[in-house]
């Protein structure tokens, strides 16, 4: 069986820590490097609902996508819920290691399978990276034009089940040939030209003003319309792409994708 450094070894071909963000901290939180793998489990959070679930079910580690421990901490006492969590980890044996936006801007990255999951071709980075193809987000276009409309609704189909749905700004019957998407929280890139290019902008974690006054530049200079998402249904479609890899290489070891849904939001009124 591999140990968890033969795990790192082929996640870090994969999705290379530098590729990573400055300020984000990809890579392994809890856990030997010289322990044995047998199962790994894949979530987008690592959360109380996770870690249970991996450590009820005897996982020797966690692949999480987003970290952990992002910002320094001075303590991992268990009256704290990341404490608590290290704890919960560490007692059973299990490891942690998160591929955050080093698993980004690859190909088959996290916004590499929602541009391909939906079908678009010709599809590049938003901002190009250092290799060629990989970079933040992806911009390219359908073969057959769609509408609005029609795109939440395949979004809606394609994501898995969230409270909150699929919210769209702009006209439901806006026809749809070239689209910009960003998996995860995407609004530092709504004046980029790509995106400003696009037929319409899909990500999550649009806040009011951000989304407001992107809308407002479209009805002046022309622009995207909005399509904002679950923050985790994104992300999570990225899990299956990323087991399938990692079983590829590693064809001992069991990789599980948690269904358990990790968006933080249970329910909503409609009025
Ligand atoms: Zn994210």
């Amino acid at each position: 069986m591999p140990t968890i450094a033969e795990v790192l070894t082929v996640t870090e071909r994969l999705w290379p820590a530098s590729g990573a963000e400055s300020w984000d901290a990809p890579g392994l939180v809890t856990g030997d490097p010289a322990a044995t793998v047998t199962r790994v489990l894949l979530t987008v959070d690592a959360v109380s609902g996770t870690i249970n679930e991996a450590v009820d079910g005897a996982f020797d580690l966690v692949l999480a996508h987003h970290p952990l421990l992002l910002r320094g901490v001075t303590s991992v006492a268990e009256d704290r819920y990341k404490g608590a969590l290290v704890a919960r980890l560490i007692r059973a044996g299990c490891g942690l290691l998160t591929a955050h936006t080093n698993a980004d801007v690859v190909p088959d990255g996290v916004s590499d399978v929602l541009a391909s999951r939906l079908g678009l071709v010709d599809a590049g980075p938003i901002v190009p990276g250092t290799d060629s193809g990989s970079g933040l987000g992806r911009v390219g276009r359908l073969r057959e034009p769609t509408t609005l409309g029609d795109l939440a609704r395949a979004l809606a189909d394609l994501l898995p089940p969230t409270a909150t749905g699929v919210r769209v700004g702009g006209d439901y019957a806006r026809p749809i040939t070239t689209i910009a998407l960003c998996g995860g929280a995407g609004d530092a890139f709504l004046g980029e030209s790509a995106v400003r290019a696009a037929d319409v902008y899909i990500t999550s974690d649009l806040r009011h003003h951000p989304a407001s006054e992107a809308l407002e530049q479209s009805l002046v200079a022309g622009g995207p319309a909005l399509i904002d998402i679950s923050h985790w249904a994104a992300e999570w479609l990225w899990l299956d792409v990323a087991a399938e890899q990692l079983r590829s290489a590693l064809s001992d070891v069991e990789f599980v994708v948690s269904d358990l849904r990790t968006d933080p939001w249970d329910f909503v009124v409609v009025q």
